[in-house]
């Protein structure tokens, strides 16, 4: 499929008709194991459904494909952050972590794999001195997440590849998408996703992805993933397939969007510091009353999580990022975050409208 555009790949990347009656959608492969015609006599590595199965076997080529490497799918977003940072660190390395990120990424380096004997430093990556002032002779890992969330900033993927002194790269792409972003083509090792969100795109399934440049550091990636098993069902896996294949005119959509929305806040009254990265649906502002507006639009659903094609508001300080309180990446509490869906932009702007004047 590589020689083929992004539109073309996303619409076939990972399916090949079905053998047995020719379904231009494989089935659902909803089994946990597989019959052996003989000892160890089973079709390529399928011989247990955490090992490998063959939806998700099928989704795994798909983003590896879109992205360019190797793909392996999770559970979650989080399973899948999980996954790679302990197949590329061991107890008493170091990671460099951004001022800015996903509080579930923080909670889960901080919380958890600290007790394991991980280091970490946090940098504000926008600052490239920063980042290589971070760097310690035991530093394996630079975790990079762009646009950061909640406040969107974009960083520069080359620039931290430059400065991260052969340091593994690591990039969160969960808000741009390989749409808009593409990490191993700018110089990263590997590129993580919150399948929940963008790549599934319709909140109906919680999934996570790595894909790696490496063929090596692939199976490292795959030992962990079986020896851990946070691996997705064959439900999951078929649901952010049949996603897949509409990226690109999801995001196309999210984008306009996000556009229309960010340029009509900029002239509102009480909004300030709207911030939109010039592509993808995600947008943020401050406002005064942030807590008491987000529960008065109708369209935007008050929730957490993002990407579906539904929009959803939020209050990144009181919802998602309640575990960076306190850290470096704590968020202001007028902090207002939309995950701008594919409705109608007039209904989006007519529904913040009136739930900023009431
Ligand atoms: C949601 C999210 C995650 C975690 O993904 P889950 O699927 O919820 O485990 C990681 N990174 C970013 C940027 C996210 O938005």
């Amino acid at each position: 499929m590589s020689e083929y555009r992004f539109a073309t790949k996303a619409v076939h990347a990972g399916l090949e008709p079905e053998p047995t009656y020719g379904g231009v959608v494989p089935p659902i492969h909803q089994a946990s194991t597989y019959v052996q015609k003989a000892v160890g006599d089973f079709v390529e590595d399928f011989d247990y459904s955490r090992s490998a199965n063959p939806t998700r076997a099928a989704l795994e080529r798909a983003i590896g494909e879109l992205e360019g490497g190797f793909g392996s799918c999770f559970s979650s977003g989080m399973a899948a952050e999980h996954a790679l940072i302990t197949a590329v660190c061991d107890a008493g390395d170091h990671v460099v972590i951004p001022d800015d990120l996903y509080g579930g990424t923080f909670r889960l380096v901080d919380k958890v794999l600290k007790r394991w004997g991980l280091e970490y430093t946090m940098v504000d990556q926008t600052n490239l001195d920063l980042v290589s002032a971070s760097i310690r002779p035991e530093t394996k890992l630079v975790w990079v997440e762009t646009p950061t969330n909640p406040t969107l900033k974009v960083i520069d993927v080359p620039g931290i590849v430059e400065r991260a002194g052969g340091a593994f790269v690591a990039v969160d792409n969960t808000f741009a998408t390989p749409v808009y972003q593409r990490p191993l083509e700018l110089g990263a090792d590997a590129v993580v996703h919150s399948a929940t969100k963008y790549l599934g795109g319709h909140s109906d399934s919680v999934s996570g992805a790595v894909v790696v440049k490496d063929e090596e550091r692939h199976k490292a990636v795959r030992f962990v993933q079986n020896s851990i098993g946070a691996v997705p069902g064959p439900l999951d896996c078929f649901l952010v397939h049949r996603g897949l294949r509409t990226l690109h005119l999801r995001m196309a959509a999210h984008t306009e969007n996000a556009r229309v929305v960010s340029e009509w806040l900029s002239e509102v009254e009480g909004v300030t510091d709207v911030r939109w990265p010039g592509f993808s649906g995600m947008v943020s502002f401050r406002h005064p009353d942030a807590v008491a507006l987000v529960s008065r639009t109708k369209v935007f659903s008050l929730a957490e999580s993002l990407g579906g094609v539904e929009s959803l508001i939020e209050v990144p300080q009181a919802m998602t990022h309640g575990s960076v309180e306190g850290s470096a990446a704590a968020v202001p509490a007028d902090l207002v975050r939309l995950s701008c869906g594919v409705e109608a932009a007039e209904d989006l702007v007519a529904d913040l409208e009136q739930a900023l004047k009431s």
